[in-house]
């Protein structure tokens, strides 16, 4: 799968809209500190599905919507578009939007979907939203220092067997 670009609109600290092409191959983000580096790999995990607080660096998933400044009002929703082209070349198109008071809401080419049907399409294609594909800050350490188990899940995520787990889990619940 290919990432192709990124919109962002009241995402943290991207308050206005901002749009990214995304080129094929291996993609750096450089800037001073606290320019929002973190924030743009945290968006593209965020619209991939992402639901735990912790690792988007916030105490709840409303704080992703940008909390405003001393200039600048708080935004009441953020979204965050991802354009995708999978192996087989179709185009995708994800969005996450949250609103204050309402939670998060998906859509796949203009389609209302479910937060699980975001996080498969993802899984099944090895880009999950704990991909290794998605290197950031402290990751390099984490799998050095990781347990057996965490680096197997890991390990399974770059091959792309992910998806089949996350089916398992459900089958058995049922
Ligand atoms: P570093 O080089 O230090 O890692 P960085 O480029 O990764 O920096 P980020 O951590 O992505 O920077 O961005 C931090 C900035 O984002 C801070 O100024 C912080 O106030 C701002 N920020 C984070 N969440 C929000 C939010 N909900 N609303 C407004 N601003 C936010
Ligand atoms: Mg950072």
């Amino acid at each position: 799968m290919h990432f192709r670009r990124l919109k962002l609109s009241g995402f943290k600290s991207f308050v206005e809209p901002s749009e990214l092409r995304i080129e094929p191959g291996l993609t750096g983000v450089v800037g001073p500190n606290g320019c929002g580096k973190s924030n743009l790999l945290e968006a593209i995990r965020w619209v991939m599905g992402e639901n735990s607080p912790k690792s988007l660096r916030s105490g709840g998933m409303e704080d992703v919507i940008f909390a405003g400044t001393a200039q600048r009002p708080q935004r009441d929703f953020a979204e965050v578009v991802l354009d995708a082209t999978t192996d087989s070349g179709d185009e995708l198109e994800v969005v996450r939007r949250i609103e204050r008071g309402a939670g998060s809401a998906y859509r796949i080419n203009g389609r209302d979907v479910r937060a699980k049907d975001v996080s498969l399409t993802f899984a099944d294609a090895a880009t999950g939203a704990h991909s290794p594909a998605l290197v950031s800050q402290g990751k390099i350490a984490q799998v050095i220092a990781a347990k057996p188990t965490e680096r197997r899940m890991m390990l399974e995520e770059a091959a792309g067997i992910a998806g089949l787990h996350v089916r398992r889990r459900d089958a058995e619940s049922k």
